[in-house]
């Protein structure tokens, strides 16, 4: 941030201009946030979680204890996008810190990437009861949710988790299995699916297992040819 009031406003436009061409990017024709267009990553994301408690937009608030909001990097080149909280998560309002969670630790660290250095969140922020997969009009509440923590903290690269979340971002009806292993645009930054931890976890063959590292694999090279920081 630059001394001068002239220099501190213009730094600021500087990054509006950069949100709002992210946004377009994205295919965006409404701006999904209020006052936190000026604001740092960090605070704009205090700000977006803060307007999201109490939510009452989908069916999936009646049976939620926290809203999961996400966590992580604010200024992440990688965010990691999967489906929606489940029993552990709701517990503890963090993504991800459950079974699945841990094994997602290890698949990020098996390509030197740290969960530090990542943000983390689902296409739906509340749990779906029984850790059913999120229906369409709870994905479609959740999206400019996820929309806006994108715009803020701009990623250069999405690692999708599961059907659901790669489903929901391209916006296609494809299976999993013919969607991941290769690199899809999405808006101005890239996005690779692969395979959820927790159906990694419900099937140990080594098939699976060896596709979602070739994933990885591909996912870091992405992220290193491309990451700012
Ligand atoms: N599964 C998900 O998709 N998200 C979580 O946060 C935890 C498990």
């Amino acid at each position: 941030m630059s001394g001068t009031p002239g220099e501190a406003l213009a730094d600021a436009l500087g990054a509006l201009g950069a949100t709002l061409r992210y946004y377009r990017d994205l295919g965006l024709t409404e701006l999904p946030l209020g006052e936190d267009l000026l604001q740092g990553p960090a605070e704009a994301l205090r700000t977006q979680e803060r307007n999201l408690q109490g939510c009452p937009r989908c069916k999936l608030c009646d049976g939620r204890t926290t809203i999961v909001f996400g966590s992580g990097n604010p200024k992440a080149d990688l965010v990691v996008i999967g489906e929606g909280p489940g029993a552990e998560e709701d517990q503890q309002g963090k993504p991800f810190v459950g079974r699945a969670g841990q094994l997602l630790t290890k698949m990020l660290e098996s390509v030197q990437i740290s969960r530090d250095e990542v943000y983390i969140t689902n296409t739906v922020k509340c749990r779906p009861p029984g850790n059913r997969n999120p229906e369409g009009d709870e994905l479609a509440a959740c999206a400019p949710f996820l929309a806006a923590q994108l715009g803020i903290i701009q990623p250069k690269v999405i690692l999708a988790l599961g059907s659901v979340a790669t489903q929901a971002l391209l916006k296609t009806k494809e299976p999993i299995g013919k969607l991941r292993g290769r690199v899809h645009l999405y808006g101005s930054l890239v996005l690779i699916p692969t395979f959820h931890p927790a159906f990694l976890l419900r099937n140990p063959g080594q098939d699976y297992k060896r596709m979602a590292w070739d994933d990885l694999k591909l996912a870091k090279r992405e992220y290193d040819r491309r990451r700012t920081s």
